[in-house]
């Protein structure tokens, strides 16, 4: 019998941590936050032997240095995911004091953390006692791990999946599991196809350009940067790129087994104009597209450049991810004005949304599924499990939808 708890994130998209008792070996799948204003935190978890920790977004990892300061435990995660977590753990310190939030903890608890990494790859198993766990592609991001734990009984955590090939990762691929914990962000949603996005987009931005606009692409710094480049690659345009991507995409090249095509993303890298230095912006205002984190527009370089366009309406603003309840992007989405340093401004750019989800859509659940063939499924990480459960007890499947807090066996 398998004792296990969510101490966060079963029930919404962020704070991810799972706490799993398998014949007294006991494991930590994730520990993140929700980036929200103020960020909110999971609950302190029980004891445990050993971290897994699935890929490198914050809701997944963002708390782990409290882990290590409070635990001595190894603390696993494939080798791109510990030379990315770094930035990504810094930036949320970085963020909490200029947004005047308590910092969560310190620079050195970030480095303690890190001395507690034991690196892995896809494929290779880790034996903990009794059990043995395989990191498999998860296709989300580079680095994204699916955690196969074969024990007496076979399980699958899926962490955040998409299915579909992305110019970035090839597409997670199903593992025959006697028990299924998979995520379900987009419960209840579906994807247009990826082609469909990809050629609107192109589209998009060349009747801005065509009329004498400016593209602002606002992206996650890790995985939807460089998805973005790999999908204007070949656009004859003056494409610029500032914020933190510029480091993960180094980062990613140091590990190319990870890429779908390494080769692709150099010659993206080489082929964009790189902001280095803060005089670079003018020039870049210049140029024709500029690809920059904030994705949900909550802070970095996207507002300069924003600020500086805003009442410019033949250039546009064209969102690649989905934009949180209570964000600036949403607001954005919903009201036509944004959060400009403080002061709430009107936005005469054209807005439009483009959904390059890293996510596995609600069909493409289903068949994942299906084809781990599972006796017993537990949907985590989504705020409208019940779409999905349904659908999946239509099919003949026993779906758990377990509360955060509350213990449940398996
Ligand atoms: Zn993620």
């Amino acid at each position: 019998m398998i004792e296990a708890k969510f101490i966060g994130g079963a029930e919404e998209v962020g704070s991810l941590a799972l706490h799993l008792n398998i014949h007294d070996i006991k494991l930590l799948i994730d520990y993140g936050l929700t980036p929200s204003k103020p960020p909110s935190y999971p609950p302190m978890p029980p004891p445990m032997d050993a971290v897994f920790l699935t890929h490198a977004h914050l809701d997944h990892s963002g708390m782990l240095p409290k882990i290590s300061s409070a635990f001595d435990a190894n603390i696993y995660m494939t080798e791109v995911t510990m030379a990315v977590i770094p930035l990504l753990l810094n930036d949320t310190i970085k963020v909490a004091n200029l947004e005047g939030f308590p910092i969560p903890y310190l620079k050195e608890e970030i480095e303690n953390l890190m001395d507690s990494v034991v690196p892995t790859t896809y494929s290779e198993k880790i034996s903990l006692g009794s059990l043995d766990i395989i990191p498999h592609n998860a296709g989300h991001i580079p680095g994204s791990t699916m955690y196969e734990i074969q024990g007496d009984e076979n399980l699958l955590f899926t962490g955040d999946i998409q299915t579909v090939n992305t110019h970035l990762v090839w597409g997670a691929k199903p593992v025959k599991a006697d028990v299924l914990i998979m995520e379900s962000t987009y419960a209840g949603r579906e994807h247009p196809p990826r082609e469909e996005v990809e050629y609107n987009f192109k589209a998009k931005i060349e009747e801005v350009v065509d009329r004498g606009g400016k593209v602002i692409v606002p992206a996650f710094a890790v995985g939807r940067t460089q998805e973005i480049m790999l999908v204007l690659e070949k656009m004859d345009l003056d494409i610029w790129l500032d914020g933190m991507g510029r480091f993960v995409n180094n980062i990613y090249l140091k590990y190319p087994k990870y890429l779908r095509s390494a080769k692709k993303l150099k010659r993206a890298r080489n082929k964009i104009n790189i902001v280095r230095k803060r005089r670079d912006r003018k020039m870049a205002l210049e140029g024709d597209v500029i690809i920059t984190t904030g994705g949900m527009l909550e802070g970095g370089p996207v507002l300069h450049y924003i600020n500086y366009l805003k009442n410019d309406s033949k250039s546009a603003i064209l969102l690649t991810g989905y934009q949180v309840e209570g964000t600036n992007g949403r607001l954005l989405m919903d009201e036509g004005i944004l959060d400009l340093y403080g002061i709430k401004e009107k936005i005469d750019m054209e807005l439009a949304f483009f959904d390059f989800s890293a996510h596995a859509g609600h069909s493409e659940l289903i068949e994942f599924a299906e084809k781990c063939d599972p006796n017993q499924i537990i949907l985590m990480h989504g705020d409208n499990r019940e779409v999905l459960a349904k659908d999946l007890r239509e099919k003949g499947f026993d779906v758990k939808t377990p509360k955060n807090g509350e213990s449940f066996t398996i």
